[in-house]
């Protein structure tokens, strides 16, 4: 999409910004609106590296506005509130995840569920209510409507929460909106990368027995050693596959490639639930005869509300449920896309904004 220029507004900021489809970032200086009276000004401290900022920063899904500066995992701490702001004190530990705005009086912002509100900002390549186009957190700073930002407990690190605001909260809500957070219940997860090693930490913190469900044999010692799943399943293999048939109560499929339902659905009991939180650039083939005739349901689902967010935040602070990262200086934040690319992260970078941009 052609660079929009957006509003020029009254405080200077730094960020690192793709300029094109290479995605390729550099620093990249810009404008932050001043503080209003519902705003929270937020010193960056750490920002994680979401696979979707790599989508992004390519404008892999068609619409990317440049310059953009990505990043919705942001961990800072407040540096100055607005007027009528009460929820948040100067000095105080934050976050902001992946939306900054929203219409806030339909049925979804009435529910707590801005996430699905149809007026939606997203925290970086969105247009914000003022015109301007929304930047992220790959930057020194960001102002956020104080309903938007979510408080950081004591004893959860800041470099830790950071990637609980997205990969965390995409998890988190399809587990208990879909009935899967609770004990004696066996869930499968799809795919072990960032969002997919979170599926299986807060699975197993609700009690669940989980099963990880991959294509590469390696990720199996990992999976069960490390990341604590009870069990492990190479979807390439036929006899482990078959051997899992009709054991799982969910799943959460968390692939972002074009791949086939049928074998997962015939892993899940009669009334099952798979729930799709990958985004495959590609429709996905869809049998009705699994779902007929054991009465078993595919559904999606797409981060959290605000509300939701702040209780997962909560939860992860209470039950040490914390993603594995890596933290990395900003100047090596190309390097770790090509990394991203071929997976070879365990399980999230997370940018150390504070101490390198
Ligand atoms: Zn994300
Ligand atoms: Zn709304």
């Amino acid at each position: 999409m052609a660079v929009t220029p957006g509003l020029e507004h009254a405080r200077k900021a730094i960020g690192w910004a793709a300029r094109d489809t290479s995605g390729v970032l550099s620093p990249f200086n810009f404008t932050r609106r001043e503080t209003g009276d519902k705003d929270v000004a937020i010193k960056v401290l750490f920002c994680g590296v979401c696979h979707s900022d790599l989508h992004n920063a390519k404008s892999d899904w068609g619409q990317s506005f440049y310059p953009l500066v990505p990043g919705h995992e942001i961990a800072g701490e407040v540096i100055e509130v607005g007027s009528k702001v009460g929820k948040f004190k100067v000095g105080e530990k934050v976050g902001v995840g992946c939306m900054v705005q929203s219409c806030r009086s339909c049925k979804s912002c009435g529910e707590n569920l801005e996430n699905y509100c149809q007026g939606m900002v997203l925290t970086y390549g969105s247009k914000d209510i003022d015109g301007s186009i929304t930047q992220g957190g790959y930057s020194d700073m960001v102002v956020v409507d104080e309903h938007f930002v979510i408080s950081i407990p004591d004893g959860l690190p800041l470099e830790a929460a950071a990637p609980l605001l997205c990969a965390g909260i995409t998890v988190y809500s399809p587990l208990l909106y879909f009935g899967l957070a609770k004990p004696d219940l066996h869930v499968g997860v799809v795919g072990l990368g960032g969002v997919g090693h979170m599926a299986v930490k807060f699975a197993k913190s609700f009690g669940a027995k989980v099963t990880v469900i991959s294509t590469s044999p390696n990720k199996r010692k990992e999976a069960i050693e490390h990341l604590g799943a009870d069990s492990f399943v190479v979807s390439r293999e036929q006899d482990q596959m078959q051997a899992a048939k009709g054991t799982l109560d969910g799943i959460i499929d968390t692939v972002s490639a074009v791949h086939p339902l049928l074998p997962l659905l015939e892993l899940l009991k009669t009334h099952g639930k798979l729930v799709i939180v990958g985004l495959p650039d590609k429709p996905l083939e869809l049998s009705a005869f699994p779902l007929v005739v054991a009465r078993k349901m595919v559904a999606g689902s797409c981060i959290g509300g605000i509300k939701e967010t702040q209780e997962m935040i909560n939860f992860a602070a209470k039950h040490d449920v914390k993603p594995d990262i890596e933290v990395i200086p900003i100047d090596y934040l190309n390097k770790a896309m090509e990394r991203l690319v071929k997976a070879d992260v365990k399980y999230r970078f997370v940018i150390d904004i504070g101490n390198t941009l």
